[in-house]
């Protein structure tokens, strides 16, 4: 596993990894699991949030977004399911890449939270 030394992220809550931006259309991948446990907890079927996609495994699905933003973001910039959020919008800004026997951990120059707050020397400490 190849980690970036000197990484600083803090989120700046400016919901940026939740809708399309001039450079960038969002891709809120979601996988069976991320269904079933948004299905289970907010009373909604797959089909209201989610459209199926042909993503690698386990993201099978994609989110549903209107004018451009994620179902679930709330006017005033909060997630409304943010305790149920799918996975990938857990790991955000970051993502692991394989290169091979290689695994790289990369973060998205695209969110505004890299670059600020304390450094982050190892994977769990961005998983607390
Ligand atoms: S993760 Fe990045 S893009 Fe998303 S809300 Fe936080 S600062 Fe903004």
């Amino acid at each position: 596993m190849k980690f970036p030394k000197g990484v600083r992220f803090q989120c700046q809550r400016c919901s940026r990894c939740c809708k399309h931006t001039e450079e960038r259309r969002r891709k809120i991948l979601l996988s069976d699991l991320d269904i079933s446990r948004i299905e289970k907890n907010v009373g909604l079927k797959g089909d209201d949030f989610a459209e199926p996609c042909q993503e690698s495994y386990p993201f099978r699905f994609l989110m549903k977004m209107v004018d451009g933003k994620c179902v679930f973001l709330d006017e005033d910039k909060s997630c409304k399911i943010y305790e149920l959020r799918p996975l990938i919008c857990r790991c955000f800004p970051f993502w692991i890449e394989r290169r091979g026997n290689l695994f790289e951990f990369k973060a998205s120059s695209d969110c505004p939270g890299i670059g600020k707050g304390n450094a982050l020397d190892s994977i769990p400490a961005l998983l607390v």
